[in-house]
């Protein structure tokens, strides 16, 4: 059966749009974050083929938060392999993404690679193998093919806000687990959480977890192997959602990757990496509306890992 993609994501922005900003809360703990009006709705999806569909909002950038944490993870596993495990847990936290908890009984390892901690341990990976924000933004761009910057404003906003990241980050630092500058850690850390994108452009630049490793633009070799990118699927699907991976896997059952400023990213192995966003946030910090609409989305196509 072909699915008329087009039409399916056109009545899901027609059925969310309305509720826009109606339920849940924009992320308050960033101020610049704070700023975003929460009446948003949008979504895109890319297939294997190139195929791309979108509708509402979906060309409207916005800061990609911890979806930066999934490019991250990649870069980190192309330049070191499996060695990336020494210092990182693959589980997930049952725990607050930012909590300082566990990582005082895990003496300073974090449990995953997408909660802060695990995303501040990569980036301090990624400094210590000369890997630089501007080659961040390089490969973003690559990988969507259009220009991509970060949101100065956003970046200086978490820097000055940002007590609780600098907390688990000396935390680190003090088990002996991160080998560079705090400052500079987390310097690189604010800006890959404040880079700007669309649904488009993010359903695009993930376009290489369903086609196995490939880059999403085709004649561009690949970005990671086969097996790093079913890897990744499986760290998504696990741990992406904060809180709620359990019932994201009950009631959507794809990998995804969700951030505070409102987006999350949806893999469909083999077929489509999916993009939705809207900025007001439930309880566990997954945006109200794109959970909705990725429910509706894979009720609606059948399309589902289980
Ligand atoms: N920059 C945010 C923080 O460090 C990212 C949180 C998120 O999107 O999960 O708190």
């Amino acid at each position: 059966m072909t699915i008329d993609f087009q039409a399916v994501l056109e009545r899901i922005a027609a059925e969310m749009t309305p509720l826009a900003g109606r339920s849940g809360t924009v992320a308050s703990y960033i101020p610049a974050l704070a700023r975003v009006p929460a009446a948003h709705f949008g979504l895109a999806l890319r297939t294997r083929e190139g195929l791309e569909a979108s509708a509402g909002d979906a060309n409207v950038p916005f800061s990609i938060q911890s979806i930066s944490k999934l490019f991250t993870l990649t870069l980190a596993m192309r330049r070191m392999g499996d060695d990336l495990w020494e210092r990182i847990g693959r589980e997930p936290s049952g725990n607050p993404f930012n909590s300082l908890v566990q990582l005082e009984y895990e003496q300073g390892k974090p449990r995953n690679p997408f909660i802060n901690a695990g995303a501040i341990a990569i980036a301090d990976r990624l400094l210590g193998h000369g890997e630089t924000k501007a080659e961040l933004l390089q490969l973003m761009s690559d990988l969507c093919d259009e220009p991509i910057e970060f949101d100065a404003e956003v970046a200086a906003s978490e820097a000055s806000t940002g007590y609780r990241n600098f907390a688990l980050a000396n935390f680190m630092k003090s088990f002996g687990k991160l080998d560079n500058d705090v400052d500079d850690v987390l310097d690189f850390y604010f800006h890959q959480c404040a880079i700007r994108m669309s649904c488009l452009q993010l359903a695009r630049a993930a376009g290489f977890l369903c086609r196995d490793g490939a880059h999403p633009q085709d004649g561009r070799g690949e970005v990671t192997s086969e097996r790093h990118a079913r890897r990744i699927n499986a760290l998504m699907l696990t741990c992406g959602t904060y809180d709620a991976a359990g019932d994201v896997a009950f009631s959507i059952g794809l990998p995804c990757k969700s951030g505070v400023g409102g987006g999350i990213v949806a893999v469909v192995p083999d077929q489509l990496t999916l993009c939705v966003w809207s900025p007001a946030l439930d309880a566990s910090g997954n945006s109200y509306l794109g959970m909705l609409a990725l429910e509706r989305f894979a009720a609606s196509t059948g399309l589902s890992i289980f």
